[in-house]
């Protein structure tokens, strides 16, 4: 059998990060699988679907690299064939129409509630002739859902999972507006798309039962299901804007990169061994959906953070540059010319192992590229007052004197030995120097510092502090 699985986001908002790791474990599954792997966006609510959503949605799977087979199929252009399915079903008397008005559904529910039953239609059209029917009232169609026995899913993640088939009630195919329900146009579209495996949040698993009910009542064959745990926050509730950042776009802003999310999603809730750290392809060649824990994974920022600064430190300097340059350029509110590009290029190596994040990349590299006289943060200017300020007028005549090459490991050996006949430590002398050339008392190792920006600059910096 030829696995095929989808992913089917509703475009109300931006890509969820449980969302991205729903259409990655559906991806990865196909993949091992050797099956296809397709994208359905289900707009058929026109008040909520907006097409500014489904770019967003589409932009973070490009991002994320979670690339689907063939084409988007948009649900709403499926509208004919669902409503078709839904006459079948009325003409093989599983389906019926029903007339009730609003307000008599508001009546029922008002009465179940009183008397403690679950809120649902009771079948009153079920069985009545529809020559009974209201003058002006519009019918719904509903599934004459079958009330004896019990639905059993055999759940990919959850086990096996019985309901009472007189728990589920009558619900809705066809609205009286003649549109149809998601729990309709679901199974319809999984059918005719061939899907064979539905991955979804654990938040469907009571819709697969009414689902269960409409293939068997067209007498089709019912996918598998595994229903995913959602995702937690680190407090163990249900991931939400409480817990900060939800939508992929925002990771990406943050300078998180792609890599490093889906190593991260895709470990959240499914494991291989004690592996944290894989590639796409390996987890393709390890990855069952059957594998996937049955109890909620919470959602980490430190540890998604700490896989970024793995990923981050692996990172090509040329596609690090790409990448940093929008960052900084948009903290410095200019462009970066060439000198400091050139600057940056060479700090690349020493700028990746310090930061976990692009944001923080771009940060820690921003005084390579301001412009003179740069800032300095408030324990720059500590360390430069009085004693920091007299060693500083030493080292700028000393390397504006002596020092004639340029390089991290001259200008360490010079400073030593200026140390040596000052009678300082090294760190003494290094301490301020940091603080002029960079503006805060960290930074990447110092005479690296002073080689990238030249003795121009450096010197320059020097004299800036002091003047
Ligand atoms: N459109 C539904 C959602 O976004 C998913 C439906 C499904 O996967 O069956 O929650």
């Amino acid at each position: 059998m030829k696995v095929v699985t989808r992913f089917a986001p509703s475009p109300t908002g931006f890509l969820h990060v449980g969302g991205a790791r729903t259409a990655l474990f559906n991806l990865l599954y196909a993949r091992h699988c050797g099956g296809s792997f397709h994208l359905r966006i289900e707009d058929t609510d026109p008040l909520r679907s907006k097409a500014a959503s489904i770019d967003a949605i589409l932009a973070g799977l490009n991002w994320l690299n979670i690339l689907w087979n063939g084409d988007i199929i948009f649900q709403s252009k499926r509208y004919n064939r669902h409503i078709e399915v839904a006459y079948d079903l009325l003409k093989r008397g599983a389906a019926y129409y029903c007339y009730c008005t609003m307000q008599e559904l508001e009546e029922m529910r008002v009465a179940a509630k009183n008397a403690g039953r679950p809120i649902g239609y009771d079948g009153r059209w079920r069985d009545r002739d529809p020559r009974e029917a209201p003058q002006g009232v519009r019918p719904t169609i509903r599934l004459r859902v079958q009330r004896e026995g019990e639905t059993i899913l055999d759940d990919l993640v959850q086990g096996r999972v019985t309901v009472m088939n007189k728990q589920l009630d009558d619900m809705i195919l066809l609205r009286a507006d003649a549109t149809p329900t998601y729990m309709l146009s679901v199974v319809v579209d999984d059918h005719d798309m061939g899907v064979t495996h539905v991955i979804r949040g654990d938040d469907h698993l009571m819709n697969a039962f009414r689902q269960a009910q409409i293939y068997q009542a067209m007498g089709w064959e019912r996918p598998l299901f595994a229903h995913i745990p959602l995702i937690h926050g680190p407090d163990g509730t249900k991931l939400s804007k409480r817990h900060g950042v939800l939508g992929v776009e925002t990771y990406r802003k943050m300078g998180f990169l792609p890599e490093a999310v889906c190593n991260y999603l895709t470990r959240l809730g499914w494991s291989h061994g004690d592996m944290e750290i894989f590639t796409t392809e390996q987890a393709v060649t390890w990855f069952d959906v059957r594998d996937v824990g049955r109890s909620a994974a919470r959602f980490d920022i430190a540890k998604l953070t700490a896989i970024n600064a793995h990923y981050l430190r692996r990172k090509d300097d040329s596609h690090l540059m790409r990448l940093a340059l929008p960052h900084i350029e948009s903290l410095i509110g200019m462009s970066v010319e060439r000198v400091g590009r050139c600057r940056l290029e060479a700090a690349m190596p020493s700028l990746k192992l310090r930061a976990r994040t692009i944001s923080e990349l771009a940060k820690a590299a921003l005084f390579y590229v301001q412009p003179r006289p740069i800032p300095l943060d408030e324990k720059a200017c500590q360390q430069l007052a009085s004693v920091g300020r007299a060693i500083l007028t030493i080292l700028a005549e000393h390397l504006a004197g002596s020092v004639r090459v340029w390089e991290a490991q001259s200008l360490e050996d010079e400073i030593r030995q200026l140390a040596i006949e000052q009678n300082l430590t090294l760190g003494a002398l290094a301490r301020p120097l940091r603080a002029a050339l960079t503006g805060a008392v960290v930074s990447p190792p110092i005479f690296e510092v002073a080689q990238i920006l030249g003795r121009e600059e450096s010197l320059a910096r020097l004299y800036d502090v002091l003047a």
